[in-house]
């Protein structure tokens, strides 16, 4: 171990943290270094809302979640597959379950006790953790150089650095993107941080909001022009939130950035064809109210029935086959997305010109990418941690690979 070669993980995270555990079960020495005072913050956020590690579906189904960058990730997951990631979970105690949506998650343990396993077994094995140090770049030699929260600052002697520091979206994780000005002083090209896996905003009136904001609308179809999600919504203050928001919100996203127009197309009443829906229009009696009569009639609730009013001219609401397209089609303007700091996920990041087949920099040779810090995006589904568990893996063997190499 004296003569091992050195090597510096920095970021704390799942793409990190898996990079460590590939890295020390070879035997080599580990340091972990973050700028947080404890590990996987981000992790452990997306734990409250059920920790969905992975998928289940077909290979290339789950690769194509990727978009642009679905051939290298297809490469990827035949590297460490999502199957790869649940026996690996088992290996540590946590077993994990396949949910009616094909996603995966962890059958008892949760996001903190998932960590805490994790640290203890790679604590076990010699991993180094230092908390409360924030990178800062590399010295003359190419050591990577560190600031610590009382002001130390500390060059680490190092044989290859592996970079997980995470995209830009909940900052007070610590992803705060602050080190894409220091790649960029070395000429890496970093594609600008954007919002991904977000809420919309939706300029409601007054009274909308104060009175409905917080509210579900349940079992919707909403469409973006080719693209379509289905789900439950809830309105907020500023507009809507909830899964197939946050599938349609890349492209909404994208059109805005065009300044392309964004109606979203909602379906209030997915289950019921337009005709069927008219057919029940046309037996309302003039003496019920419209709003009683959708409720009982069409199960559509206050919400809903609040929000074609919102949207849709008087007139329309009393022609049977007009409000019957509408509840089919309700189109709502989008303003914008919510901003990155609220995001789930960030698009943008260091582009994959930037790195080779084994994820390491061509600019700075023995300096190895992780996890969200690259430039991919990809849906809600787990295709984001296995994202960061899978470049994690790809990026420690490269560097695997690398050592062996110059022993050699
Ligand atoms: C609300 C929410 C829910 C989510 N739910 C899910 C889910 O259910 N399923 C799913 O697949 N994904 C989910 N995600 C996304 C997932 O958590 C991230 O994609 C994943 O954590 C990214 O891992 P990473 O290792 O690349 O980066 P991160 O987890 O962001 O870790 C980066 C680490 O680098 C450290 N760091 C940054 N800069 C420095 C610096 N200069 N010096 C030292 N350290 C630094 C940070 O402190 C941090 O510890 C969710 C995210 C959020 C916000």
């Amino acid at each position: 171990m004296k003569d091992a070669p050195k090597v510096v993980v920095i970021g704390c995270g799942p793409a990190g943290l898996m990079a460590a555990t590939v890295l020390s079960e070879a035997g080599l020495p580990v340091d972990v270094y973050d700028s947080k005072g404890s590990a996987g913050r981000k992790f452990l956020v997306a734990g409250r809302g059920g920790l969905n590690l992975t998928h289940s579906e077909d290979k290339d189904i789950f690769a194509a979640r990727y978009g642009n960058h679905a051939q290298f990730f297809k490469k990827l997951l035949g590297v460490f597959s999502p199957d790869d990631l649940r026996s690996w979970l088992s290996d540590l105690g946590v077993e994990t379950f396949v949910g009616t949506s094909g996603r995966v998650f962890p059958k008892d343990a949760t996001a903190s006790d998932i960590l805490k396993i994790w640290l203890e077994t790679l604590s076990r094995r010699g991993v180094a953790f230092h908390f409360r140090y924030r990178w800062q770049g590399f010295t003359q030699t190419a050591n990577p150089l560190f600031l610590a929260e009382g002001g130390e600052r500390r060059e680490v002697p190092a044989d290859s650095v592996l970079l997980a520091l995470g995209g830009a979206s909940w900052p007070q994780t610590g992803s705060d993107g602050s080190w894409t000005e220091i790649l960029a002083a070395k000429d890496v090209r970093i594609t600008p941080f954007r919002p991904a896996n977000c809420g919309v905003e939706v300029a409601w009136s007054e009274h909308f909001k104060s009175r409905f904001s917080g509210k579900p609308l349940k079992n919707l179809l909403l469409r973006c022009g080719d693209h379509q999600a289905t789900g439950d919504v809830t309105v907020t203050d500023h507009g809507l939130e909830g899964s197939p928001v946050y599938t349609l919100s890349a492209i909404i996203r994208d059109r805005l950035e065009k300044n392309k127009p964004v109606p979203l197309i909602l379906d209030l009443k997915r289950d019921l064809s337009l005709k069927c829906i008219q057919e029940k229009l046309e037996q309302r009696r003039t003496k019920e109210s419209l709003a009683n009569f959708l409720r009982k009639a069409l199960r559509l609730g206050g919400t809903a029935y609040s929000l074609l009013r919102e949207f849709c001219p008087p007139e329309d609401l009393t022609n049977p086959p007009i409000l019957a397209s509408r509840i089919k089609s309700l189109s709502i303007p989008i303003n914008s997305t919510r901003p990155l700091a609220e995001a789930i996920s960030s698009a943008g990041g260091i582009a994959f010109q930037e790195v080779d087949e084994d994820l390491m920099l061509h600019k700075l040779p023995g300096v190895f990418v992780a996890g969200e810090m690259l430039d991919w995006e990809a849906p809600t589904g787990g295709y984001l941690l296995q994202g960061a568990f899978s470049t994690g893996y790809h990026a420690a063997q490269g560097i695997l690979n690398r050592l062996n190499r110059s022993r050699t």
